[in-house]
């Protein structure tokens, strides 16, 4: 349950994308987007979309709430006294794209 309203999974690659959908689908996994969550109570959990209430009886509620980049290393070694640079996932830790990090690893190491 995203609070995007994009199509699920838009952001992941073409195969990986594909291949998770069709996982969750046979497993009669619903997905829905656009929701905004409200309270959860004994009732369940409550949330809407599009501008309508639901309550989902649920006993089981799994936040995924994202990433942060975690740099202190970074932080701590950039006092001037070597090159230090910050990359990949220190650097950017949204969405899951370790292609970015290792094209940022291999431009940096030619570079040097
Ligand atoms: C659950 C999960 C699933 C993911 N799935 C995908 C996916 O399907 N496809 C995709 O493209 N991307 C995915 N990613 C994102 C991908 O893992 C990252 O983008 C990528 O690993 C970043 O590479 P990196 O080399 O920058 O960092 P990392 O792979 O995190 O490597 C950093 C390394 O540095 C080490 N380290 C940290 N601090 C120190 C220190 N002080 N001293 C020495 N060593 C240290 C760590 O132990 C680690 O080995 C996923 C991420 C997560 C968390």
């Amino acid at each position: 349950m995203p609070r995007k309203a994009t199509p699920i999974g838009r952001g992941l690659g073409k195969t990986i994308g594909w291949t998770h959908r069709n996982s969750l689908a046979r497993r009669d996994v619903k997905m829905l987007n656009a929701v905004q969550y409200l309270k959860f109570d004994d009732a369940g959990l409550h949330i809407s979309m599009n501008g309508q209430p639901q309550t989902l009886e649920v006993d089981t509620i799994i936040v995924r709430a994202g990433q942060m980049p975690l740099h202190s290393l970074y932080d701590e070694l950039s006092d001037g006294s070597m090159p230090v640079h910050l990359i990949g996932g220190a650097h950017e830790a949204a969405e899951l794209d370790a292609k970015r990090a290792i094209k940022q690893a291999s431009y940096l190491a030619a570079e040097i």
